[in-house]
């Protein structure tokens, strides 16, 4: 059984970043015993090393899938066929096709989602993949695909690198930019009554708990719907997958590559963190949880089931969501995974100088390293 962070790497990482050694949060010693010891869970899946990387992660990816409900979802929904409706290409500035599609996940939920395509006079070349779910922002596909509510929204996107899937296009990649569920506005649980805490995020979490799934799961699944789909579109090469969001969207890139072995590359941006602080704060908006997730791992082992393909951590120095020591030792233990699988190369996380937001410049070349042909 793993113990909740190693001192030894946490100290380093401190010493790395400069950072003073204060709590992330202040709790007293007795909330802070309480919170360490119910939050250690049984860690039935925990990365010990010494053991065969492949049967561990054919065992905990499984158990991944059972314990965020993905698994329930695929059972009820066995005999569902996805259905994608294909809106009107319209040509933007020469450089793309953009299309606004919608694909219904399970019966009566539509998700809509931009398919941005390279404009090219060849029509037999396949294009990578770029697949972007956005996360807590309710224009978040929009944004990302480059299509601005006005001036003030045009500017606050471009100003934060934030249109990642225009980016991808323009750098010949066919992009998908889908609604993430219930975070954006086409695709809300609404909060009556304020019950919730007038945050549809946290309803769609509390209304999936009680049918024994995830909002993790539902967002999961609608990506793989949509990818089940796009490998088959005559443009994209299913060979040369790339996913990456930030935020909520980064949360949703580290469980979808984590389960599914058809992304390449994988980049959550200012995401991926342990699920608590040293002092047991949970870092993430609560419609990223997964109850009882520490009875199986912790995020080391999530970043784990990505190897041997690529991951890249980014995170901002000046992201007040996450704490930079936190971040270095579970990278440092996500790093020991992919070292046993022979691949330490294939990892990495990079730091930008800002806050809560894309670092594009630190992750196309780490993109274009990975798709590099096997
Ligand atoms: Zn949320």
């Amino acid at each position: 059984m793993r113990v909740f962070l190693c001192v030894g790497v946490l100290a380093g990482g401190l010493a790395a970043s400069g950072e003073e050694s204060k709590p992330f949060v202040d709790y007293s010693e007795k909330t802070r015993d309480y919170l360490k010891r119910v939050q250690q869970g049984e860690q039935r899946h925990a990365f010990k090393g010494g053991e065969d990387v492949t049967n561990w992660q054919v065992e905990a990816r499984a158990a991944l899938v059972r314990v965020t409900g993905l698994e329930r979802m695929r059972r009820e929904l066995s005999s569902f066929r996805p259905k994608v409706i294909e809106g009107q290409a319209v040509e933007i500035e020469e450089s793309h096709y953009r299309s606004l599609c919608t694909i219904e996940t399970e019966p009566g939920i539509s998700i809509p989602f931009y398919l941005l395509v390279p404009r090219t006079a060849d029509r037999n070349v396949r294009f990578p993949l770029f697949l972007c779910p956005h996360g807590h922002d309710l224009n978040g596909l929009h944004s990302y695909a480059g299509v601005y509510r006005n001036k003030a929204h045009r500017e606050q996107i471009l100003g934060r690198g934030g249109d990642i899937a225009e980016q991808a296009v323009r750098r010949g990649f066919v992009a998908l930019a889908p609604a993430t569920r219930g975070l954006a506005d086409e695709v809300l649980v609404p909060d009556p009554k304020g019950r919730h805490g007038n945050r549809p995020c946290r309803a769609q979490f509390m209304h999936c708990l009680v049918a024994g799934r995830t909002p993790i799961a539902e967002r999961v699944w609608d990506m793989q719907c949509l990818l089940d789909w796009v490998v088959a579109h005559p443009s994209v090469d299913k060979e040369r997958i790339v996913m990456s969001g930030n935020s909520g969207g980064g949360v949703l890139t580290a469980y979808t590559a984590a389960i599914d072995q058809r992304i390449r590359v994988a980049i959550p941006s200012c995401s991926f963190t342990s699920m608590t602080s040293s002092e047991g704060f949970i870092f993430h908006c609560d419609c990223c949880m997964v109850p009882g997730l520490r009875n199986w791992g912790d995020w080391p082992e999530i970043g784990g089931l990505v190897a041997p393909r690529h991951l890249l951590l980014v995170h901002g120095v000046q992201d007040g969501l996450h704490r930079k020591s936190d971040v270095e030792a579970v990278a440092a233990l996500v790093k020991k995974i992919f070292s046993a699988t022979g691949v330490p190369d294939h990892f990495a996380l990079r730091w930008g100088q800002g806050g809560h937001r894309f670092y594009p410049k630190l992750m196309w070349p780490f993109v274009e390293a990975g798709l590099v042909p096997r």
